[in-house]
């Protein structure tokens, strides 16, 4: 172990305990609580993300993932990583300066924003951050001027139109202004030594890696022919979070693999990285948010009653979080979420036209609308899965404040294998070739399980 992190910084979930349990354990107390105070909390099972890395070694064993701060920067899941041996891509000096004060050398950190402010630059050079991005002139003469032994990644653009959040329009070198800015570089005596590429985050189409491996490979021979010895291969971030995604890791790398083996075949000297955000961080957070206020409307309509001969109606709950905080998935990337209820609804209970709505005085702070849930009291609260990724950390450094507390927690089982970095054997995958759970995850719900008390452990 490298000792980012240790046993104090997680609750041990033990055999027989989920994620869940634990945050009904949380809910519990925190309706318990004397004060009126309620704030929406996370709870993140460190487990699910230690098998999300096990699952891609395997899938891409010739890739070395780096993380992407800006998806989720809370400490737990920064500790984890860094403790799994993974690089850090940076967007900023907040995100730097964060991994630099868990223990990362600067040797593990890329500057990846291709834009970038001047200050920050300097601070790079101070810190011994080497490798920064770049994808247009000014930005090499920013970097010639304010840290001149940097090594330079070209990021080049990509086709991104199928993704969930695209940025090629803002990052990336088309291929046609490559040749130009390798020779500036050569000319400024700036070493380029690799070439990046960001697919978008969330997407849905494997084919679009390899058309960009197959561009990277174009700009390396350019490289090669000005005099640049080029040796890293950044493929970026995009891969799905959530368990059961529409493309599956195992399809994505499986023609990534073939597009490296043809563009970039083993023993050719590039090191082969990637930026991963919400595949390592989405499936593993689940957020409990507590309804605040609660509107009952009756939809007046004539000859529309419920079957009960009463006036149909809508209800309309206010949570303290929304579309601005923790749910801006909704505004980002289209993404309805749906609520998980702790108590099932029993079969004879009716369900009402129900809808949720976020702190803001604005018409657009809108969680989810269409939703049919039964009579939910103020006080309830709502438990919504897959929430890891761009919902904390980033924003809160901005800030300067954490809005939600974590609650981290970790199966025993997986903090053995992170102990032991023990990738799973052929045995623990189940029918599907899925790596069997290291998390503590939702999959023993039904059963009532008895065991030790919960000691909450949060290190934000
Ligand atoms: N790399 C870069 C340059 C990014 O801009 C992002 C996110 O926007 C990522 C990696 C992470 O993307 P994802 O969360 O889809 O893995």
């Amino acid at each position: 172990m490298a000792g980012y992190l240790s046993e104090s910084d997680f609750v041990m979930v033990e055999e027989g305990f989920s994620t869940r349990d634990l945050l009904e354990e949380l809910t519990l107390g925190a309706s318990q609580a004397t004060t009126d105070k309620v704030a929406a909390f996370f709870v993140a099972d460190l487990g699910a993300v230690v098998r999300k890395h096990f699952c891609f070694l395997k899938c891409l064993p010739r890739v070395r993932p780096f993380y992407a701060v800006k998806c989720n920067s809370s400490l737990g899941v920064l500790k984890v990583l860094a403790e799994l041996g993974l690089g850090f891509s940076c967007a900023n000096k907040a995100e730097m300066e964060l991994v630099q004060r868990i223990g990362v050398p600067a040797s593990k950190i890329i500057y990846t924003s291709p834009c970038k402010q001047i200050a920050q630059i300097r601070y790079a050079a101070e810190h011994g951050v080497q490798l920064l991005s770049f994808d247009n002139e000014m930005e090499l003469a920013k970097v010639v001027r304010s840290h001149p032994s940097a090594k330079m990644v070209l990021c080049i653009a990509t086709d991104d139109s199928r993704s969930l959040s695209c940025l090629s329009l803002k990052f990336g070198a088309p291929l046609k202004s490559c040749r130009h800015l390798l020779e500036n570089a050569k000319k400024s005596h700036m070493e380029v030594v690799g070439v990046s590429f960001h697919v978008g985050s969330g997407c849905p189409d494997p084919q679009a890696y390899a058309q960009s491996i197959a561009d990277a490979r174009l700009v390396f021979q350019m490289g090669a022919e000005l005099g640049h010895t080029m040796h890293i291969l950044d493929l970026g971030g995009g891969f799905p979070g959530i368990e059961g995604a529409k493309v599956r890791l195992e399809e994505i790398g499986s023609v990534i693999n073939s597009a490296l083996d043809l563009y970039f075949p083993e023993g050719c000297g590039v090191d082969i990285l990637a930026e991963l955000g919400r595949y390592y961080v989405t499936s593993a957070f689940t957020v409990a948010v507590s309804i605040i206020a609660k509107k009952e409307i009756l939809l007046d309509q004539p000859g529309r009653e419920e079957e009960n001969g009463s006036t149909p109606k809508t209800v309309v709950y206010h949570l303290d979080e929304g579309v601005y905080g923790i749910f801006n998935s909704v505004l980002f990337d289209n993404i309805c979420p749906t609520p998980i209820l702790q108590k099932k609804p029993a079969a004879e209970q009716p369900l009402y036209s129900s809808s949720l709505w976020g702190p803001a005085a604005d018409s657009h702070d809108c969680v989810a609308e269409g939703l049919w849930l039964p009579q939910l009291h103020v006080g309830d609260w709502l438990v919504f899965d897959n929430m890891g990724a761009y919902t904390v950390g980033t924003g809160s450094l901005l800030r300067g404040t954490q809005a939600c507390r974590i609650t981290y927690a970790m199966s025993r089982v997986a903090w053995e294998a992170l102990r032991g970095q023990l990738l799973p054997t052929e045995e623990d995958q189940d029918a599907e070739g899925v790596c069997k759970p290291l998390s503590c995850g939702w999959e023993i719900t039904d059963t009532l399980c008895v065991g030790p008390a919960f000691t909450p452990a949060s290190i934000m």
